[in-house]
């Protein structure tokens, strides 16, 4: 069995951030730190989207910032423009690639699939594995959304659109999301908040298509991109243990009125990292009412 002082189970958005912020900070110089990651290869697979309400460490890796937004229903098309918190978004493989060549570098870290040959006892552990536990009768935010590409110069890509409501709700709420990367290329979504267990509203490809297609008068263009996702707009039921604190999703870092969960991950590695000595005597972290 091998023995480290911290391990972090799950290396998405928020093992990553939190081994980053320690190693940046340099509180893995006297200590070892195992992460345990069960995925292959990092690509890729989401693109996070947010209000910079706060500084964090990867402005490096985003790829469009924007200061104005628009909020379509049927009473027409509102604009708004917001000087102070820009809207941000970063491309999770630029962010999964800076700081893995970061980490990779650190001789006090080691990475493994599973943590059969880890010794969990006598280890503070940091989890963002999901429960399997999934309760799909609950309220979720589920998606799916593509990254288009067109051959003339079709967005204003200096104005994304936050909700677009002008669309079907059957008895539910649903809109879509457009954040134009450039002239001729963005991101379109489609995002219903609802409960899970009613499978008719996941016909995600045909609604996107007639959106495109009908609202945006759109006729041809190429996919590029494509990601799916369903985040929990509940708090995780999760075991309460000494040696153990829940991060990202399974530790309730989504706001659950908007989903926006990632400036949250980051405020609570900074916590984390600031605390670690003493982190087992430390209060719980709750997010603020800001992000
Ligand atoms: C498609 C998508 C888009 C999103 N967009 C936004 C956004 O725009 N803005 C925002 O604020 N939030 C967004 N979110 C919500 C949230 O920011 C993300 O879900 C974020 O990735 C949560 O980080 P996490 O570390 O909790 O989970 P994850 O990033 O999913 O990390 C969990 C990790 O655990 C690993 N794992 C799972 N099981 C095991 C196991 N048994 N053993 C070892 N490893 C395991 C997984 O492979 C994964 O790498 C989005 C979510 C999704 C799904």
């Amino acid at each position: 069995m091998k023995e480290f002082d911290y391990i972090i189970l799950g290396a998405g958005c928020a093992g990553l951030s939190l081994a980053y912020e320690l190693d940046i900070n340099k509180k893995l110089k006297d200590k070892t730190l195992a992460i345990v990651e069960i995925r292959d290869e990092y690509k890729r697979d989401k693109t996070w989207s947010f209000w910079k309400v706060i500084d964090h460490n990867f402005e490096k890796c985003v790829i469009k910032s924007w200061n104005n937004f628009s909020i379509n229903s049927e009473l027409g098309s509102h604009e708004v423009i917001n000087k102070d918190f820009p809207y941000q978004t970063i491309d999770s493989g630029l962010f999964y690639k800076t700081i893995l060549n970061q980490l990779t570098q650190n001789k006090n870290i080691q990475f493994f699939k599973n943590s059969e040959q880890l010794n969990l006892e006598n280890s503070f552990i940091f989890n963002s594995i999901p429960s399997n536990n999934i309760d799909r009768s609950n309220i979720w935010q589920h998606f799916k959304g593509i990254e288009i590409e067109t051959s003339g110069d079709i967005f204003d890509d200096e104005i994304f659109n936050l909700m677009d409501f002008g669309c079907e709700q059957r008895d539910n709420v649903h809109f879509f999301y457009t954040l134009p990367f450039k002239k001729n290329k963005a991101l379109i979504e489609t995002t219903w908040i609802s409960k899970m267990d009613d499978k008719t509203l996941m016909d995600y490809d045909i609604q996107l298509e007639k959106y495109i297609k009908e609202t945006l008068r759109i006729k041809n263009y190429k996919i590029n991109y494509q990601e799916e996702g369903a985040i929990p707009l509940f708090y995780p039921k999760n075991k309460i243990e000494k040696n153990k604190i829940n991060i990202g999703s399974a530790g309730g870092m989504t706001r659950l009125s908007t989903g926006y969960t990632f400036l949250n991950i980051q405020e609570h590695s900074k916590y984390i990292s600031n605390n670690i000595e003493k982190i087992k005597d430390k209060k719980i972290y709750h997010i603020g009412k800001k992000i």
